[in-house]
């Protein structure tokens, strides 16, 4: 699914309060670590499954020597590698070769290099045969001789793909019940994603409500986890009040998050058409900045640096665009026959568009910007429901799209499945949690 329309990593971290936003920050980066450093340590003993030195091993009887050398803090590649006792120029051609699938650059300290040299036969010197690691652990490079010089290559590691389930119930905040649920930081944030189209996070969170959640770990081939996937099932229960939701790839090739009624849950409208944005004014009546009056705000103001993308909200056509009085550069969609909004203080349009335009939600429409009767840089963003200004946050959203006929049937036998495995991998947990 198209993640830039989803409510941004800041704007979660804002949901979950400055302390909350601090500890989700750690814990994302010491499992990012934990990850890292699980599979560099694995390393050491791997053998590369890419591009094994065979050919070279034409010496039968003696095992080709094998090291594993770290990048030093402060140092690079070229020392490391003379550091092990390799001649200079073989060190030099073989960095060469690898600039051409990875900039040696990016490499960090701490970075892992497996070593592999040719048997050598007596009073021969030794030959590097190949030098591997892996800058990500999805990613395995090699730098391999052949019989014209060094050659480099770069490839994508397998990752195996599982399912795993996490349920809680929230006594003080869904992060405290996601963490004492075992429930990943990255999977946390995707659910927070998929919800923040209808749930309020700072509000509509009470004690007693509950979640469930089927996701992706990919592992590599030694069974370490690597990272986590997609959501494939989700479920909350807000005061009593249960909605399912369910990954679905239609006919067409695009996923996307349905209730059991095969209506789609990503909304006509995105309540918030900027990412990274602060909500620095509401919507309802408030002492004019500018003009000092008490007076209606008829909108909600985010507040964002000059040249930040701000979206199209929905589908639909321009309506207007171009200067508008106090609005400064002013844009207008209309989305359907009851649904516009409205886009304000812009620094400027996205090249080509015009009145009749048609965009898509997420398109790019212009820019954040301090235009018109405005104080400083900010969007300030209507919902117009049958020409009246409606508060974007609290508005009930129009929904999305419906599935239909065939592709419904599809949906709901594919939703059947989701549900039975989450049941089953709810149960294996449960069993393999009773056990220890
Ligand atoms: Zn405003």
């Amino acid at each position: 699914m198209a993640g830039r329309d989803l409510v941004s990593i800041a704007t979660v971290m804002a949901i979950l309060g400055g302390t909350a936003g601090y500890l989700l920050s750690d814990h994302y980066s010491n499992a990012t670590d934990t990850a890292l450093s699980a599979s560099a340590a694995e390393s050491n003993v791997m053998t590369s499954p890419v591009g094994s030195v065979t050919e070279t091993a034409s010496i039968p009887d003696i095992e080709p020597r094998r090291e594993t050398v770290i990048l030093e803090k402060g140092s690079n590649l070229m020392a490391t590698l003379t550091a092990t006792g390799l001649e200079r120029t073989v060190a030099y051609n073989a960095i060469e070769a690898l600039r051409d699938v990875y900039n040696p650059r990016k490499l960090r300290a701490g970075q892992e290099f497996d070593l592999v040299y040719s048997a050598p036969m007596e009073d021969s010197i030794e030959l590097l045969d190949e030098l591997s690691f892996q800058p990500d652990p999805e990613t395995i490079v090699s730098v391999s001789r052949t019989d014209s010089g060094f050659e480099a290559s770069s490839d994508k590691i397998e990752l195996t793909t599982k399912k795993n389930v996490a349920s809680g119930t929230i006594e003080q905040s869904l992060f405290l019940a996601a963490e004492r649920n075992g429930v990943p930081i990255p999977v946390l944030m995707s659910l927070i994603e998929l919800y923040s189209y209808e749930v309020d996070f700072q509000r509509d969170i009470q004690p007693g409500d509950s979640f469930e959640v089927m996701y992706q770990e990919l592992e590599n081939d030694k069974g370490e986890r690597v990272r986590y996937g997609d959501l494939l099932y989700a479920s909350m229960t807000l005061s009593g009040h249960e909605v399912r939701l369910y990954s679905y790839t239609d006919s067409n090739g695009e996923t996307d998050f349905y209730n059991q009624k095969g209506e789609s849950y990503r909304r006509a409208l995105m309540r918030t058409p900027i990412n990274g944005a602060r909500l620095s004014s509401g919507f309802g009546k408030r002492k004019h900045p500018i003009l000092g009056y008490t007076k209606m705000h008829k909108g909600i103001d985010f507040a964002a640096p000059r040249g930040t993308p701000i979206f199209a909200a929905g589908n639909g056509t321009i309506a207007k665009i171009g200067r508008n009085g106090g609005y400064g550069n002013y844009i207008r969609i209309r989305h359907n026959d009851s649904y516009e909004t409205a886009y304000a203080h812009m620094k400027g349009f996205a090249k080509g568009l015009k009145q009749g335009s048609r965009v898509k939600q997420g398109d790019v429409i212009g820019y954040v910007g301090t235009t018109g009767a405005s104080t400083g840089p900010h969007l300030h963003y209507e919902i117009l429901k049958n020409n009246a200004q409606v508060n974007p946050i609290r508005v009930k959203m129009p929904s999305g799209k419906k599935l239909k006929g065939d592709e419904l049937k599809t949906f709901l036998a594919d939703a059947d499945i989701l549900r039975k495995q989450y049941a089953e991998l709810s149960l294996d947990n449960r069993k393999i949690a009773s056990a220890q």
